[in-house]
C-alpha cells in the first residue's frame, strides 16, 4: 500500500510499504479521509514520534475492508470513525471506563502506524459506526469534535440545570478545537459567548457562526482582551485553547468570582504565571481544570455519541472549517502550509480516492 513514513525528525516520505494482516480483534480500515492535526507538525518536524519509523495520522474515517479473527463479519463495508487511543483495558482508569486516562496506552498515528496511508489496522473496540448521512470528511473530524465536547462538558457540566443563556463563557484561541468548541457551545444554547482570536480569517469564520462583532476580541491587543475581565463582572467559564503563557494568563484573569478555567491547548513551552495572575486564582476561588482527549466508552452518553447524534440530526456541520482538500500523495503540501503558516488555514483534509 501507499503511505507516508516518518523515518526521523523532519524526514517524511511517500512510498510503497508492506500491508499488515489484521490480527485477532482487529479490523483493516480503508482510509477515506484524514485530517492533519496541529500536533502532527511538532511530531514530524520538531520532536519526532515515540516510535520511528512511523506512519502518522490520527484523525480519520473510512470503511472496514477486512476483519481479523474473532471479529463479527457484520462490520465488513461499514463506514466508521475511530477512537485513536488504544487503551489497555486493565488499569484503574480503564476499569472505571475513563479510557482517555489509561496508564498503559498506545496511540494510532503517534505510537503505532496511523492514517496517512491507504489502509490502517485498528482494534474493533475502537470503532464507532457512522450514522447515515455523515460524510467521511466530517467523520474524519470526530476526534477533534469529541475533544471540544469533552472540554465543553467539563467546563459547563457544573452549570447543568442553569439556563445556558445565563452563563458567561469565553473561548480563547480559534484553531480547530476552539472553532469546534464555539460551534458546540452555540448548539447547546450558550449564547453569552466571547471569543478571542488573532487572525482575520478566524474572525470571518466566527462572524459567520453568528457571534456579534463586538464579542470577537483581538488576542494581540491587550486593551481589547482586558475588556473580557470587566465584561459583566468576569466570565463564568473560560476555555484556553492555545497553550501559551499569554493566553493562560488571559484566561485566568478573565474569570469572575468562582469561575472555571478549562485548559485545553497543548503547552508550547514552559508555562509561567505572574504573581498577580496567581492571586486571581486564590482571590476569585477559581477552579482550574485540565482536559485530555475525550470519553469513548461505547455507551450513548460518551463524547463520541454526543457528537455523532448531533451530526446525524444536522445540528452541527464542521465541514466549513475545511480550508484545504488534498490527495494522499500531496500530504507534504498540507504539512508545509501548517508549518510555514504561509496561507490561512483551519482544517487541512487528506483524501484517498
Ligand atoms: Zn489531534
Ligand atoms: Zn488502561
Amino acid at each position: 500500500m501507499k503511505a507516508w513514513t516518518l523515518k526521523k525528525i523532519g524526514d517524511i516520505s511517500y512510498g510503497e510499504v508492506p500491508q499488515r494482516e489484521p490480527e485477532a480483534g482487529e479490523v483493516r480500515i480503508r482510509v477515506k479521509a484524514a485530517g492533519i492535526c496541529g500536533s502532527d507538525i511538532p511530531r514530524i518536524f520538531e520532536t519526532g514520534a515515540h516510535v520511528m519509523p512511523l506512519i502518522p495520522g490520527h484523525e480519520f474515517s473510512g470503511y472496514v475492508e477486512s476483519v481479523g479473527e474473532g471479529v463479527d463479519s457484520e462490520w465488513l463495508k461499514k463506514p466508521v470513525g475511530i477512537f485513536p487511543l488504544l487503551f489497555c483495558g486493565k488499569c484503574r482508569s480503564c476499569i472505571g471506563k475513563k479510557y482517555e486516562l489509561c496508564r498503559d496506552y498506545s496511540y494510532i498515528g503517534s505510537r503505532q502506524d496511523g492514517a496517512f496511508a491507504e489502509y490502517v489496522n485498528v482494534p474493533v473496540k475502537n470503532l464507532i459506526e457512522l450514522p447515515e448521512g455523515v460524510s467521511y470528511e466530517t467523520a474524519a473530524m470526530l476526534e477533534p469534535m469529541a475533544v471540544a465536547v469533552h472540554a465543553l462538558r467539563t467546563g459547563v457540566g457544573r452549570a447543568e440545570g442553569r439556563d445556558p443563556k445565563s452563563i458567561k463563557a469565553a473561548v480563547c484561541g480559534l484553531g480547530t478545537i476552539g472553532m469546534l468548541l464555539v460551534m458546540f457551545l452555540l448548539e447547546a444554547g450558550y449564547e453569552n459567548l466571547y471569543v478571542i482570536g488573532n487572525k482575520r480569517f478566524q474572525k470571518e469564520e466566527i462572524l459567520k457562526l453568528g457571534i456579534p462583532e463586538e464579542r470577537y476580541l483581538d488576542g494581540e491587543d491587550a486593551k481589547e482582551t482586558s475588556r473580557l475581565a470587566k465584561a459583566e463582572g468576569g466570565m463564568d467559564v473560560v476555555f484556553e485553547c492555545v497553550g501559551s503563557n499569554t493566553t493562560a494568563e488571559l484566561a485566568i484573569n478573565s474569570a469572575g468570582p468562582e469561575g472555571r478555567v478549562v485548559l485545553v491547548g497543548n503547552p508550547r513551552s514552559d508555562m509561567k504565571l505572574g504573581r498577580d495572575t496567581y492571586w486571581k486564582i486564590l482571590r476569585n476561588q477559581l477552579t482550574v481544570s485540565g482536559i485530555w482527549n475525550s470519553s469513548f466508552t461505547g455507551s450513548e452518553d460518551d463524547d463520541w455519541h454526543y457528537v455523532t447524534r448531533r451530526l446525524a440530526e444536522g445540528r452541527i456541520e464542521p465541514k466549513e472549517l475545511i480550508t484545504h482538500r488534498l490527495a494522499l500523495s500531496e500530504l507534504d503540501k498540507g504539512l508545509g502550509i501548517m508549518r510555514e503558516k504561509c496561507e490561512d488555514y483551519c482544517k487541512i483534509m487528506i483524501y484517498n480516492s
